[in-house]
């Protein structure tokens, strides 16, 4: 065996990272069900001047058998059942002490069920969540990974070695056991809808209310890159906005349907953000306006019958937008990072906050100038929420202002701002003392007995209320 470590699943992503792989100086077996794409690989690697690390193997056994032991066995398929069928395709050809790495987008829980079976088989099962797409497998991805602590460290050296590199550190680590790597991206691609969608709120007004075209909009993005929104989204969002139709050489963006697609892991991170108690409500918001705008034939049968919007023109300034923009971020990052630390706690995971805003800072999609100072907050000490960080509260202080500003602009001038409104709410529900859940006891207690409390009277207590009015839903209505 010659091989430092295998990958199965040769498609863009598998392909990208073996090749990554192999420029970094390792050895790499590689195996695809379907030959045709070997024999594409085989090419690629030749023309990249890499085919000297790689080795192409068209039977599984052979496979296996070309990689060191213990062995370390990526595999790239296609998410859900066919990680489980490949899973048990090359569970014969295993020994006790070999891994098997998981790069794609699974489910954190059924990663932490496929660790859970193997780890009485004496098989190591790493969940580990890639993020950067096929650039960033090529040239170095965001790396998070989860299960079998053992053998990472067999499996180490190559990942540290293919992930993107800021200032000198890997944005590869370890994060924790079973499905700690894919939870943490699951969280990683939720913070991206949730950074997508207030990016493109304000676009909106940018567009409708401020009556800009989309180049000049480019401009505002491209300016703002180089402030403290740098990052990889609004720089992109800048190109698409300054891209030009080849055909009736129009702005693309104009042309490009609004309806977004979606493939399930923003769903899945304000599902769980639900089902443990934390709200977040940036990456909800998210989602929801996604689902709002595929719905487009309602859309357009809504706006006949209540008119085209009110677009009356906004006083609102670009300064403004981009100060909403940056604390609207920062609401959604508090709670991205508090649904991670609740998981961390629930699961037993302890996942390290400060690293995995440092592997965030390059390789992945959410990669910014922001997740730096993120990092150093968190490395200072383990906060629970970043709105009480100090580095924080001092940006926050100066930047909810103009999202209330942009919020209540947005109001009036009849604009949808799912996002930036939910993560304005959230902030002044969370920095409140006194809010308004008290009448909300007060109405369980009357229809449910569910009792209240009442500070130096202690709980479970009761109002006297009207039998008349109170729910006795729980006999059945007879007609
Ligand atoms: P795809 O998700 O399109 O999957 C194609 C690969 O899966 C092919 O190698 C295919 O083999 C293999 N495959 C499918 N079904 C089976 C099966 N039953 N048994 C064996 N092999 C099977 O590939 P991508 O490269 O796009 O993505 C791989 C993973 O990475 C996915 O989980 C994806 O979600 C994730 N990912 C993708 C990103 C991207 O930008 N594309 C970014 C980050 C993560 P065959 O050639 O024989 O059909």
């Amino acid at each position: 065996a010659t091989a430092d470590i295998g990958l199965i699943g040769l498609a863009v992503m598998g392909s990208n990272l073996a090749l990554n792989i192999a420029e970094k100086g390792y050895t790499v077996a590689v195996h695809n069900r379907s030959p045709g794409r070997i024999d594409e690989f085989v090419s690629e690697a030749k023309a990249q001047g890499l085919d000297g690390n790689t080795i192409p193997k068209y039977d599984l056994a052979d496979f296996v058998q070309s990689v060191k032991t213990p062995r370390s066995i990526i595999i790239m398929v296609k998410a859900g059942k066919p990680v489980d069928d490949m899973i048990e395709q090359i569970l014969p050809h295993l020994e006790p002490g070999d891994a098997i790495i998981e790069c794609g987008n699974s489910l954190y829980t059924d990663t932490q069920r496929r660790f859970d079976y193997l780890k009485p088989k004496n098989i190591g099962y790493l969940g580990v969540g890639v993020s950067g797409g096929e650039e960033g497998a090529r040239h170095g991805p965001s790396i998070m990974v989860g299960g079998s602590k053992e053998q990472w460290h067999n499996a180490e050296a190559v990942l540290t070695a293919i992930a993107a590199q800021f200032n000198g550190e890997s944005c590869c680590a370890y994060l924790g056991e079973g499905g700690a790597g894919h939870f943490v991206k699951m969280i990683h691609n939720g913070i991206e809808y949730g950074d997508m969608q207030m990016i493109a709120e304000v676009y909106g007004v940018m567009r409708d209310g401020l009556g800009m075209t989309a180049s000049e909009c480019g401009d505002v993005f491209k300016k703002w890159n180089e402030g403290p929104l740098n990052s990889y989204l609004i720089e992109i969002t800048g190109h698409v906005l300054h891209a030009v139709d080849a055909d009736t050489k129009k702005p693309l963006v104009d042309l490009i349907l609004d309806k977004a697609g979606q493939k399930g892991t923003g769903v899945w991170s304000a599902i769980v953000a639900q089902q443990m108690g934390v709200p977040a409500t940036a990456i909800e918001g998210a989602v929801a306006a996604r689902s709002i705008s595929s719905r487009k034939a309602e859309r357009v049968a809504a706006e006949g019958i209540y008119g085209k919007p009110n677009r009356a023109r906004s006083d609102v300034t670009l300064d403004d937008l981009e100060k909403a923009l940056l604390a609207g971020k920062i609401v959604s990052y508090a709670q991205g990072f508090a649904v991670i630390a609740k998981a961390s706690e629930e699961f037993g995971w302890s996942l390290p906050l400060a690293t995995i805003a440092k592997i965030w800072r390059a390789g992945c999609i959410i990669r910014s100038r922001f997740l730096d100072q993120m990092a150093s907050a968190y490395s200072k000490g383990d906060a629970s929420n970043l709105l009480i960080v100090p580095d924080f509260v001092a940006i926050m202080k100066d930047a909810h202002p103009s999202l209330r500003k942009v919020v209540a602009g947005a109001a009036m001038g009849e604009f949808p701002m799912v996002c930036l409104s939910a993560a304005l709410s959230y902030f002044d529900s969370y920095r409140q003392a006194q809010g308004t859940a008290n009448l909300i006891q007060g109405q369980r207690d009357f229809f449910g007995a569910h009792g209240f409390e009442i500070e130096g009277r202690g709980g479970d207590l009761h109002g006297t209320w009207p039998s008349t009015l109170q729910n006795k839903a729980a006999a059945p209505v007879v007609e």
